[in-house]
């Protein structure tokens, strides 16, 4: 892994304020924990056992359809237990207090509803609007497992940040006029870039063993792999697994964890989201400064590497999109991207609001 295709470090200079200050603050930017949370790391992000038989089990599971069959699976509703990121949308900006925001986004289930065909998990205008106010205000990132060009096509907005392939391939905004980064030179990264070739072949052996299965699709993410079973039968699903097992036997170098209703596959590189989050922290300058608050929402199981990171930094909040139990690293819930758009269109609203108060003192 290099960093060698990293720009310089920003320096945050902000002299309308003391958010970016490089003085560490006596009060560090704290994350919001949210007591007799039940967490299980090891069960969190547990890849699957591409030897072991529970496959069909944790496929159903997933990404259940029916309400009904929540209970049975999930012993406990955890996210139920959670607070809600609107109820608590005080506290938490309250806890950000004197701190420089960072946002970051999942793209699928967060800001797009879950759809059947991947293809077409559009976000909605509105949601759009939202997120392109939300950029002018807070650095915003999208980090997704989907390739980043992809993301970038459903997203449409040229001032972000673009985290594609689990954090894999990360692009910061091009260039200057724009607040974040500082300097106007991109940042590109990607730790991954080794296994493409290893990426393309498994992906032409997928598609051609998995041809025949009704509802199967391979998605290609350039560092990664998905294999969408969102509208295969659930009769076939063991065919699938098959199929999926056997091909990955052949690889150790790749690893599997399973989203909703879809298996990632992805190179065993020690990086993921979490890593991104940390990453994307680092080209804004802000990565060694307590006075920061990064704010990271999301659905998906390997969303937890950042819940996990922020938990571990003591800084932010981690919000999990979801309306089903789950154990999660998360602070917070929001049950479905509409709640999303409500919390960001809240935070774009206080946050002028603010700046309108500091301007009239
Ligand atoms: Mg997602």
């Amino acid at each position: 892994m290099t960093r060698q295709t990293m720009a310089p470090i920003t320096e945050p200079k902000n002299s309308n304020s003391t958010i970016l200050s490089q003085k560490l603050s006596s009060v560090s930017g704290k994350y919001i924990t949210i007591p007799n949370i039940p967490m299980c790391e090891k069960h969190l992000l547990q890849d699957l056992d591409i030897n072991g038989g529970s496959w069909v089990d944790s496929m159903r599971a997933s990404s259940p359809t029916h309400l009904k069959s929540i209970t049975s699976l999930t012993p406990s509703a955890f996210p139920l237990e959670l607070p809600s990121a609107l109820d608590m949308f005080k506290h938490i900006i309250n806890s950000s207090k004197g701190k420089q925001i960072v946002m970051f986004l999942d793209y699928d289930g967060t800001l797009s509803p879950i759809v059947d065909d991947p293809d077409r998990a559009f976000m909605s205008d509105a949601m759009r609007s939202t997120v392109r106010r939300l950029a002018k205000h807070f650095p915003t990132a999208i980090v997704s497992g989907r390739c980043r060009d992809k993301v970038y096509d459903f997203v449409q907005l040229p001032k972000l940040y673009y985290a594609g392939s689990h954090g894999m391939d990360i692009k910061s905004p091009a260039n200057k006029g724009f607040k974040y980064p500082k300097k106007s030179q991109e940042v590109v990264f990607q730790p991954a870039s080794e296994f493409i070739p290893m990426i393309e072949k498994v992906y032409k052996t997928l598609s051609e063993k998995t041809k025949n299965i009704l509802g199967a699709s391979v998605e290609h993410n350039k560092f990664c792999l998905s294999v969408h079973f969102r509208r295969v039968d659930e009769n076939k699903w063991n065919e699938l697994a098959h199929e999926v097992r056997s091909v990955l036997e052949e690889y150790p170098e790749l690893q599997l964890a399973q989203g909703r209703k879809v298996f990632e596959i992805r190179p065993t590189i020690k990086w993921d989201k979490g890593k991104a989050l940390e990453f994307i922290l680092e080209s804004l300058g802000l990565a060694n400064c307590k006075d920061v608050f990064p704010v990271y929402i999301g659905d998906d199981r390997t969303d937890e590497d950042a819940f996990k990171v922020l938990r571990d930094r003591g800084q932010g909040c981690g919000i999990l999109v979801s309306k089903i139990a789950r154990k999660t690293n998360a602070s917070f819930y929001l049950q479905e991207p509409p709640e999303v758009m409500s919390f960001l269109q809240r935070l774009v609203k206080w946050r002028r609001e603010s700046l309108k108060r500091r301007f009239r003192l």
